[in-house]
């Protein structure tokens, strides 16, 4: 089915999210703007991430892992009860099935895995709500790797569970008292430690962000949604290929992986922000954590913070890659606000049986919209990655409904 729409026409198999150019460019975004020592230290993690890449055994030793420990392949669910309601073909790529109940842990186990193969004895991660600080941990104990988590000192008052969770897996969390004390200052000060630890000690970015290789190492080990969802549509889906491939942005690695195995296809991308964390349909231009691309920012260029129910959305701004595939108009930015996500998480609940992550009930809430509106026109089928599993949000949701 071929449809008119608003943006332009699929860039052809021209390497669109293959490699970055030189320096970790995508069109003019990403880079590697960090402190000299930094600087050496991305450079031995690109170097060695080259190496393992292209190595059948770390390949395999990874798919091992997220087959035993993470549960893959996770399924293509037919939304059936909920399809039939839009007038839409809708599957889910379950990501809220893996182990820890989120696709974090598919970048986690890569990190993790290169670290100990660059010698390193220890992770050091940031986290906002505690999600890709629970599943470094996770990963951590798996492979007897020392973590150290940075977290802000307000998160670690709204998330003492995750804060719990982390110190039963072993993990040191360290209280970051800084700037609005949230994920932005966490990051800021994993980086700053890094710089006194890089010889025993692996930075474990939770996304598709940072300075170069990051965006593109973390786009590579969530590849694995993508190119799985790729062969589950192509058996399940009448067309093979779905006309539309959904996910939620927050800085756009669930995302990313997804879209990196469609990227060849004629299947239009989608990228669904939260109204208060839009860094692709509203940010500008500006440099933050080692990298250049899209920022929420005052009329002084200083970067704002984000607003979401969502704490894995809440991120004010986006990968570079993401800057860069909305530049090209290869993939679309779209944003949703908290209540149509809590309408979408419990349309969900009860057509389906499925309670998702409220990042997660961000794309659907796009789904119903659009299909609502028409701009998803009836008959489309759809694949919306399901990122995350809806028990973390469980209070959060018992407070409003
Ligand atoms: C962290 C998180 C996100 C947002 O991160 P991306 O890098 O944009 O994928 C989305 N969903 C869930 C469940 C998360 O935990």
């Amino acid at each position: 089915m071929r449809h008119l729409l608003p943006w332009r026409e699929p860039v052809p198999p021209d390497g669109t999210m293959g490699e970055p150019r030189a320096r970790g460019r995508f069109g003019e975004y990403g880079g590697r703007y960090a402190p000299e020592s930094l600087v050496e230290a991305c450079r031995e993690v690109d170097e060695a991430f080259r190496e393992a890449w292209v190595d059948p055994g770390f390949r395999g030793a990874l798919a091992r892992l997220l087959a035993v420990h993470a549960g893959r392949p996770t399924p293509l669910t037919p939304a059936g009860r909920l399809s039939e309601a839009l007038g839409v073909q809708l599957y889910l790529k379950r990501e809220d099935l893996t182990h820890t109940g989120s696709h974090k842990i598919n970048n986690v186990l890569g990190q993790a895995l290169l670290a100990t193969r660059m010698g390193r004895r220890r992770l050091i991660a940031e986290t906002g709500a505690g999600q890709h600080g629970v599943a470094t941990a996770t990963a951590a104990a798996l492979l007897g790797l020392e973590a150290t988590v940075f977290m802000g000192e307000r998160d670690i008052e709204r998330q003492a569970l995750n804060v719990f969770r982390m110190r039963m897996l072993g993990a040191e969390v360290i209280p970051v008292t800084t700037g609005s004390r949230t994920l932005k200052d966490a990051t800021s000060e994993a980086m700053r430690h890094w710089v006194g630890a890089t010889g025993d000690s692996h930075y474990c970015i939770g996304s598709v962000v940072g300075p170069d290789p990051y965006p593109w190492m973390v786009r590579e080990f969530q590849r694995v949604i993508g190119d799985e969802a790729r062969g589950q549509c192509a058996a399940e889906l009448p067309t093979g290929v779905p006309d539309y491939v959904v996910a939620c942005v927050g800085g756009g690695s669930n995302a990313a992986g997804t879209f990196a195995g469609f990227a060849d296809t004629p299947a239009r991308l989608v990228g669904v922000e939260a109204e208060g964390g839009a860094g692709a349909a509203r940010g500008r231009l500006g440099v933050l954590h080692g990298c250049r691309s899209l920022f929420l920012q005052d009329d002084d260029g200083q970067i704002t913070e984000a607003q979401s129910l969502a704490a894995g959305l809440d991120y004010p701004g986006v990968g570079p890659e993401h800057a860069h595939l909305r530049d090209l108009g290869r993939a679309r930015y779209v944003t949703v606000t908290d209540d149509e996500a809590i309408g979408a998480a419990v349309r969900l609940a009860r057509t389906e049986g499925i309670l998702p992550a409220l990042e997660s009930a961000h794309a659907l809430a796009w789904v119903i919209r659009a299909a609502d509106t028409g701009d998803l026109p009836a008959g489309s089928t759809v694949l919306m990655t399901l990122s995350g599993r809806g028990d973390k949000d469980v209070s959060t949701l018992k407070e409003l409904l």
